[in-house]
């Protein structure tokens, strides 16, 4: 059934093209770009493509809010292996959050290649939190990020390290849910 699952909006994050964008430090909301589809206000905005050692996602003009039949539409593989979904940034709640700033995009501007010249189109670019990060720096090599990956390179999987193991973040959660 079409946006049977509750809560989920429509996509407000639809942005203008690079040239009309504001700097980055601007934004003042955070959208994950790696995020999975479960999160209340996911969007997919990219669709990987390119081959299993290099892939290249290809960005939509309009980001699409998840439902039932956009999930369904990638079987047999899971969703993130095939689209590349923005949601709001969990923060605290996320293994790759240090309480600041994100680590992930930190170690793949650090570690990874650019894979483009140029900005791509992609129309979440306002609100993402790698670019009000990292930049165009990020960009450049975001193409190349599959959320799932089973053949993930060799370099990607020594770059790519959380920043906390999932037993610290419950004991976080623990934390704020006590209000300490
Ligand atoms: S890093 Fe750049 S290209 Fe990737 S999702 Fe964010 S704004 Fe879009």
């Amino acid at each position: 059934m079409a946006n049977s699952r509750k809560d989920r909006t429509q996509p407000s994050q639809a942005t203008p093209m690079p040239s009309e964008m504001a700097h980055p430090k601007d934004s003042k909301s955070s959208l994950c770009p790696s995020s999975p589809p479960d999160t209340q206000d996911s969007v997919v905005f990219g669709i990987v493509g390119g081959t299993v050692d290099s892939p290249q996602v290809a960005y939509l003009r309009e980001p699409q809010p998840i439902t039932d039949e956009l999930l369904a539409l990638s079987e047999p593989v899971d969703p993130t292996e095939v689209y590349r979904i923005a949601a709001s940034c969990w923060e605290r709640g996320c293994q790759h959050f240090d309480g600041h700033q994100c680590h992930l995009i930190q170690q793949i501007v650090e570690g990874l290649p650019t894979v483009v010249k140029d900005l791509p189109p992609c129309r979440i670019r306002q609100d993402c939190r790698w670019w009000q990060q990292e930049g165009k720096a990020a960009c450049l090599r975001c193409p190349q990020i599959v959320r799932t990956n089973y053949s993930m390179s060799e370099t990607v999987k020594k770059v790519i390290k959380p920043h906390l193991d999932r037993e610290i973040i419950a004991l976080r959660e623990a934390e704020i849910g006590n209000g300490e």
